[in-house]
């Protein structure tokens, strides 16, 4: 038996390095060799127990591009239908869907029912934050394109599709929309970039990190406002001076703190769309006054787990603006699976931009 190495996170505040077996994909799945597992801010949320119980001991990472190391028996395409064969590039929408559930055949929707979210970690395990990844039948993955960068692919990670899958739920940003994007870590980012190519008028960024309010800048956002700098009455009054009394059409909250959701409310302007991605891992409660929502005619939506289809859009948008944007030097930290828990350090503290796993290291 050969054995790989895992980053297991053994209970709540505890990650270890284990040896685990390297197992022989099953029928329709696919063992794949870890090229870049991306750190993601619900990782840190998931270790420090804020997310609830899991499974453990489980091995963390959920999202990863990876090579194709061996194809389980009757695979020899993608979940596309492009061709696949050992050494190919892939990356892997990392919930396996059964098809046979009320939410995959009736609603069409995810997650599954009968999804496992993280496997066991003696078990044969999807966790990217590993030397190899166990991809069960059921699990999509999509081939790279040729001249695909691992890098802009793995820099903006679960945060794209879900971007994608949020404008998908509450409507998509269209021509001469005025967007606020409340925080600037991976899923503000991925909603500024979405929002620039979609022809957003303006894009306005909120965070407290001038590193990553430039960044914002680089992929398309219009104007910014420090966090730090300001109270919430003056942002509102900086954004009304800036886009005048009609306000934001959409408002996309990507804090991941409760206080963002009030102002979020109040920033979004008559007949406007408010899109809650980044409160999943902040637990609690929020006063707003609800008589805004029914005299702005406006709209709440949330989304989370994305479809394949997200992460397969999410790759191929990637790949088509890995030149126009710089998405690739996003990755701003490349750690070692041992190094697992400085690279959750990394994320927890808003340090870095996008630290990922490298198992080469
Ligand atoms: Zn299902
Ligand atoms: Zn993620």
């Amino acid at each position: 038996m050969r054995y790989g190495r895992a980053a297991v996170m053994v209970e709540p505040n505890r990650v270890e390095t284990w040896e685990v077996p390297i197992v022989d994909p099953e029928p329709g799945g696919a063992l794949v060799r870890v090229v870049l597992g991306g750190v993601c801010g619900s990782d840190a949320h998931i270790v420090s127990g804020e997310a609830g119980k899991m499974p453990f001991p489980i091995i963390l990472g959920h999202e990863g591009v990876g090579r194709i190391e061996k194809l389980g028996a009757g695979v020899s395409t993608d979940y596309a239908g492009m061709p696949v064969k050992p050494g190919d590039l892939i990356y892997w929408a990392p919930i396996a869907l059964c098809h046979r559930c009320h939410t995959c055949t009736v609603l069409d929707e995810t997650p599954c029912d009968n999804s496992t979210f993280f496997e066991h970690a003696e078990k044969p395990n999807w966790g990217s934050y590993a030397d190899y990844a166990w991809l069960p039948n059921g699990m999509a993955f999509y081939r790279l394109p040729d001249h695909a960068n691992p890098d802009a692919v793995a820099a903006l990670g679960c945060a794209l599709p879900t971007v994608l899958r949020g404008f998908e739920q509450c409507g998509p940003v269209g021509q001469g929309d005025t967007v606020i994007v409340q925080g600037a870590g991976p899923v503000g980012l991925a909603a500024v970039l979405v929002a620039a190519v979609s022809g957003a008028q303006e894009i306005i960024v909120l965070d407290h990190s001038k590193n990553r309010l430039d960044v914002a800048i680089s992929l398309g956002a219009t104007g910014t406002i420090s966090l730090k700098e300001t109270s919430a009455e003056e942002r509102h009054r900086q954004i009304q001076d800036r886009l005048g009394r009609r306000g934001a059409s959409v408002v996309v909250e990507a804090a991941g703190a409760l206080p963002a959701f009030p102002e979020g409310v109040d920033l979004t302007g008559n007949h406007g769309r408010y899109i809650i991605l980044g409160l999943w891992g902040a637990i609690g409660t929020q006063p707003i006054a609800p008589r805004d929502l029914t005299i702005k005619n406006m709209k709440i939506s949330g989304a989370t787990f994305p479809k394949p289809k997200h992460y397969y859009q999410a790759l191929h948008l990637a790949v088509r603006l890995q030149e126009r944007y710089p998405l690739a030097s996003l990755v701003s930290h490349r750690l070692a699976i041992t190094d697992a828990v400085k690279a959750l350090e990394l994320v927890k503290s808003g340090a870095s931009i996008k630290p990922v796993i490298d198992p080469t290291l």
